[in-house]
This record gives structure tokens, C-alpha cells and sequence, in this order.
């Protein structure tokens, strides 16, 4: 891995509550071994915890994001949902959009779009996550899929650089399986093809573990990962982090 500056992005999913953040304490100490700047913690809880969580990582260099919102600017009729301004006010400074688990609910290129573009409005960063299905990939459809995503999810978003693109095939999320370093160089490579200007940063996502993580951090064209279930445990965690970051 050749970026100096690794970003690890925990996706808790539908994981934790107030008792959770007890174990953060770990992770908030490691953090504080990040002198030279080598990495950036993220951390993107369930909506509930997120102004617990903030205010638990007040005067540390992690920062909160949100896992979804719903597209309106506004408050709304809308049953169960928060828009983005809200989460921005509860203090996410980032949020995950067009996860697999969402678009597999029914979420189009289309919503994600308008989702991405009320996230910008209220000032979060986005991480945008693309990916292909087993089907797909087997069909050799990887490219056309990834093309879709990005020329749909993004389209009429001005600075795409600062978005954040999580490159997450279906298959490999929560399964075990991780994509093949050549492929994932091969994504990679594609995904950066996509942008004409600067390119966004790219992370990799899908059961990355504290065993997989020395071949995954030998693929030199990603700006780190974006973990779920192994995130959720905080020693597995900081020992995903310190092997990506040794040499
Ligand atoms: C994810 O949900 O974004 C993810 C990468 O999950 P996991 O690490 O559990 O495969």
C-alpha cells in the first residue's frame, strides 16, 4: 500500500447500543498513537448512537458518520426515516450511501443520487459504496456494473473528488470471500477511469479481517477499507489497522 494516509471506515450496521461505546475506549487510545497521521478512523454506528458517540470522541481525531438517510432536505411525513441535515446536526460529518445491503432493499441509482446530493447540501462527506453481484461478476458484467453505478449515483454532482468511494462487491460482504488482488487492482483501475480530474480516494470493502489484511494491503492503488463485522470488536479492529499500517 503506498498512500500515506489509510482511511478505516467501521460500518456497524444494525449493531450496538449505549453499552457498545464502552469498548471504543481501546480504540480512542490507540488513536492517540497516530502522530505521524498515518490513518483516519471513522466510525458509522446506528442513527441512535450517533450524538452518544460524538460526544464520547470529543478531543480525539475520530470522527462519526451516519449509515443512510432519506432524500428530502426537509422534515417531512416520512414514518422511521432522518434526513441528512439531521444527522448532521446530531453530529455526523460523514455518511455512507448506496450500500449493498440498501440496494438490495430496493434503493435505485436514481434514490441514491438524490440522496448523495441532500447529503452534500447539508455538509456531510459522502462515502459512496459500488459493487457487483456474484451473478454478475460471473457473468462478466463487473465493469458495466460499476459504469452504471457511478455514472448514475453521481450524476450532476460537481466535485466528485471529495467523494469517498467504497468499492464493496456483493459477494465478498459478510461472506468470508475476498476479491483477488488482481481483480481488485483491475477495479480499482477501472473505478479511477471513471473520473476525468482528480481522483476520489477508493476504499476496499468486504470481510476484510486482521488475516486477510496483509494481502489486502499490498493492493497499492486503494486509500484503505471499509469494514463491517470486523469492525464491530475493537481489538480486531486496531489489529486490521496496525498490520495495515507496519510494513
Ligand atoms: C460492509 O458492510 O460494508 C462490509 C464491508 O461488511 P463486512 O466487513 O462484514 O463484509
Amino acid at each position: 500500500m503506498t498512500n500515506k494516509y489509510m482511511y478505516f471506515i467501521a460500518n456497524w450496521k444494525m449493531f450496538g447500543d449505549l453499552r457498545t461505546l464502552n469498548s471504543l475506549d481501546k480504540v480512542i487510545k490507540f488513536s492517540k498513537t497516530n502522530k505521524k497521521n498515518k490513518f483516519k478512523l471513522i466510525y458509522c454506528p446506528p442513527n441512535i448512537l450517533i450524538r452518544p458517540l460524538s460526544k464520547r470522541l470529543k478531543n480525539t481525531n475520530i470522527e462519526v458518520g451516519a449509515q443512510n438517510c432519506h432524500e428530502s432536505e426537509n422534515f417531512g411525513p416520512n414514518t422511521g426515516y432522518v434526513n441528512s441535515k439531521m444527522l448532521k446536526n446530531v453530529g455526523a460529518k460523514y455518511i455512507i450511501l448506496g450500500h449493498s445491503e440498501n440496494r438490495q432493499d430496493g434503493e435505485s441509482d436514481k434514490l441514491i443520487n438524490l440522496k448523495i446530493k441532500s447529503a452534500i447540501k447539508a455538509g456531510l462527506k459522502i462515502i459512496f459504496c459500488v459493487g457487483e453481484t456474484l451473478k454478475e461478476k460471473k457473468n462478466k458484467k463487473t465493469k458495466k456494473v460499476l459504469a452504471k453505478q457511478i455514472q448514475k449515483g453521481l450524476k450532476s454532482i460537481k466535485n466528485k473528488s471529495d467523494i469517498i468511494i467504497a468499492y464493496e462487491p456483493v459477494w465478498s460482504i459478510g461472506t468470508g470471500m475476498i476479491a483477488k488482488s488482481e481483480d481488485l487492482i483491475k477495479c480499482v483501475a477501472f473505478i479511477k477511469s471513471k473520473f476525468s480530474k482528480k481522483s476520489p480516494k477508493i476504499l476496499y470493502g468486504g470481510s476484510v479481517n486482521a488475516k486477510n489484511i496483509d494481502k489486502l494491503k499490498n493492493v497499492n492503488n486503494i486509500n484503505g477499507f471499509l469494514i463491517g463485522g470486523a469492525s464491530q470488536n475493537s481489538k480486531k479492529f486496531i489489529d486490521i489497522i496496525k498490520k495495515s499500517i507496519s510494513n
